[in-house]
């Protein structure tokens, strides 16, 4: 089973434009997945439908027994974050800055406090539009642990792949290169960075590089909004020559790409037949890098 993994340095490169573009030119061969759970928008391009939602539990916040609770605030000074108050006579966490260390619940002399695991965002397991299975999430508002969602989506993806008889699953992994994106590149066979030629997009490119070479994943490129600025084209094209990275060439600036968002479409389904072959010709390509 192959796995490729769309990752950018930074948000607005148009990585998910691309994943979604290839998921529908590899369609319904593949398996989808959206690992971007901190900013999930695959879906609004692929349109999955029947879908099972799971909540996804993780990370631990401490909770009171308000009976057992004789307010004598011992917890209160041990707590290091401030996560404890006393309100109206109640004792009150507050679950935002509350570490889940569980250290309140070794002090508490009256066996008031308890850590319990929290819901922290929902795994879906659906069909796109394209008839492509397809995994996805959504992290809670102010939940963290994002990586270990990022990790259920993969895991879950490649349970799916098994079943389905699928070889080949794209995910569009998240924007940067912290803790997400590490997961996401975790036991990928070949990661896809989509760069644009700004002073960020090659900057981010470079931070990127370093973090999958550590990795020890095979890299190619995609150059999006090619047009913008020559000299850093050229700069982003002779770094993946003298960097092992496989350069799949380029995607031209295009309002046909803000447009595709707005009606919910994929490049390749837009009216244009240059961009439509460059997705199957930037496809074509990964899949005989996948073999
Ligand atoms: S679990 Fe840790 S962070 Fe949370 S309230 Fe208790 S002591 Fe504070
Ligand atoms: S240590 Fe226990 S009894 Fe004391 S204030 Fe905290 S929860 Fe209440």
């Amino acid at each position: 089973m192959k796995e490729i993994v769309v990752i950018s340095g930074k948000g607005g490169c148009g990585k998910t434009s691309v994943t979604a573009g290839l998921a529908y030119v590899g369609s319904p061969d593949i398996v989808i997945g959206d690992a971007d759970v901190d900013a999930a928008d695959m879906h609004l391009l692929m349109a999955p439908e029947n879908t099972n939602a799971e909540d996804f539990y993780s990370g631990k916040l401490a909770v009171v027994e308000q009976k057992q609770c004789v307010l004598c605030r011992k917890c209160i000074s041990h707590c290091y974050f401030d996560a404890i108050a006393i309100n109206d006579g109640r004792l009150e966490i507050n679950p935002l800055d509350c570490e889940g260390c569980g250290l309140c619940t070794h002090i508490c002399p009256t066996n008031a406090l308890r850590m319990e695991t929290q819901k922290a965002g929902v795994l879906y397991v659906s069909t796109s539009r394209t008839g492509a299975p397809m995994v996805h999430a959504k992290l809670d508002i102010g939940a963290d642990n994002s990586g270990k969602l990022v990790t259920k989506v993969r895991n879950t993806s490649r349970a799916i792949a098994e079943q389905k008889g699928k070889s080949i699953i794209l995910t569009d992994g998240p924007p940067g290169i912290g803790c997400p994106v590490i997961a996401a590149l975790s036991g990928a066979s070949l990661v896809l960075i989509v760069t644009e030629p700004t002073t960020a997009g090659y900057h981010d490119m470079l931070r990127v590089h370093d973090l999958v070479k550590k990795m020890n994943v095979q890299m190619a490129l995609v150059l999006n909004k090619a047009g913008l600025n020559a000299d850093f084209e050229q700069k982003i094209h002779e770094f993946a020559k003298n960097h092992d990275i496989i350069d799949l060439g380029e995607l031209p600036y295009d309002p046909i790409f803000s447009k595709s968002i707005s009606e919910g479409l994929t490049i390749p389904e837009m009216d244009n037949e240059d961009l439509k072959q460059r997705f199957n010709s930037i496809w074509k390509d990964l899949m005989a890098l996948s073999q």
